[in-house]
């Protein structure tokens, strides 16, 4: 038991170091975090407990959208704190219905069911998925392809379809039924039996997996085929979605459209939302009883989300991510040439790939000591998810840094 004594001691202890090894104390050993302990954020930056304040091209993985601390965020979710947060799916709620609303006229949906993560949104379309088949092509129907070096999140439906094996050691069996075909290769998806395939499931924009934007001529020929032959298409734009490429979907960037779309990440600007949205065709082999979330659409993510959605879709706000994407691509296109250690640069609009010569990781340190947090996304490659609000100056700010910090490496490297 913990004393009173030692209560009091732990209250005003407020150096990083306490709170590093409080966390090491009670927390499962589930992540390889960096040493920092966050206290509060402002748009684009973010201070943890000493008072440093960190450029923030991390967005919490793609979450804050709109930077930390939006004025009309917060006043949004407020406002709604002030009239209730939570009444059950047992009911309705009018945030959740401006919400669905919102997602259904900004893309070629009919329906939405809302959970609370990525994963859960996964969950969702697989299930949704072999119900339509079983409907539609026979009990036999069963199996989900997927792409190479694919994620799709940790519950075991979404495990079963990330194709990446590292994400599945420990854990098996997987649920049955999943099998990986290659990312951007028409006859690999067509080798398969189309009698058993109930649904193909990709990211238009690779994220954990390295920022790999699909082929937009592979994509055409997928859909054709999941088409003709009645297989599910869905698209996976947990990370990629909502404003994050400039267009409100990433799909949008290659003039097609799936059947279903999980959203989640940067849907909700911080607050936890996932999303599936359908077609009616699809959406109608739900029903009451079929699946389900206590939390999901509660009235206080919604009201979050739809302040978040409202915003994004705005054609301004959506040509301002593009502006500060070309600036952010042009500069590192610059530093490319210049001979950095840059081999490839991928992605669409604010989601950049950056793959390098040498591994990721010392330059990821070494920008956190001067002052900006980045990703990875594999051994080799960096990762940009800035803010969608993110400002001229701050990529500015943002390429000094990361030049200096690869300059660094790469006279580090060359000199031994
Ligand atoms: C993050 C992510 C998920 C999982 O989302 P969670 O909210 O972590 O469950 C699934 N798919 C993609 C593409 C993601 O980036």
């Amino acid at each position: 038991m913990t004393s009173e004594l030692e209560t009091n001691r732990r209250a005003s202890s407020d150096t990083q170091q306490d709170w590093l090894e409080r966390g090491k104390a009670v927390f499962m050993n589930t992540y390889a975090s960096y040493p920092i302990v966050f206290k509060k954020g402002k748009g684009t930056y973010i201070e943890d407990v000493n008072g440093k304040k960190y450029l923030d091209f991390v967005s919490g993985i793609a979450v804050n959208s709109l930077g930390h601390c939006d004025e009309g965020y917060v006043e949004a979710i407020t406002e709604q704190l002030n009239l209730f947060s939570h009444c059950s799916n047992l009911y309705l709620n009018t945030p959740a219905i401006k919400l669905a609303e919102a997602l259904i006229r900004n893309g070629s949906f009919d329906r939405a069911f809302f959970c609370n993560s990525g994963t859960e949104a996964i969950e969702a379309a697989l299930k949704l998925s072999r119900k339509y088949a079983k409907q539609t092509k026979g009990e036999q129907c069963t199996t989900i392809l997927t792409m190479s070096n694919s994620f799709h999140g940790r519950t075991y439906g979404a495990l079963s379809a990330t194709a990446q094996t590292k994400y599945h050691q420990g854990f098996h069996p997987l649920v049955p039924d999943f099998q990986t075909v290659t990312f951007n290769d028409i006859q690999s998806v067509q080798s398969i039996d189309p009698k058993t395939v109930a649904a193909l499931i990709i990211e238009p924009i690779q994220g954990e997996g390295g920022i790999h934007v699909v082929d937009a001529n592979f994509l055409k020929q997928v859909r054709d085929y999941c088409t003709e032959q009645n297989i599910v298409l869905i698209f996976d734009e947990i990370q990629c979605g909502v404003g994050r490429t400039g267009k409100f979907f990433a799909h949008q960037n290659f003039d097609i459209e799936p059947d279903l779309i999980a959203l989640a990440k940067g849907l909700g600007g911080g607050f936890p939302i996932g999303a599936l949205l359908a077609k009616d065709k699809f959406a109608s082999a739900f029903q009451p009883g079929d699946h389900g979330s206590t939390f999901g659409g509660n009235a206080l993510a919604c009201a979050a989300a739809l302040f978040c959605v409202n915003t994004i879709e705005n054609s301004e706000f959506l040509g301002s991510v593009e502006r500060t994407s070309k600036q952010l691509r042009d500069a590192l296109k610059k530093m490319q040439d210049s001979g950095n250690g840059i081999i490839a640069i991928r992605g669409l609009g604010l989601m950049v790939g950056i793959e390098l010569e040498f591994l990721a990781k010392p330059i990821i340190q070494s920008c956190i000591a001067n002052g900006m947090l980045i990703l990875g996304a594999g051994d080799k490659v960096l990762r940009l998810l800035p803010p969608l609000t993110v400002q001229p100056a701050e990529v500015d700010e943002a390429v000094t840094i990361l030049t200096k910090v690869l300059a660094e490496q790469k006279s580090n490297l060359e000199n031994g």
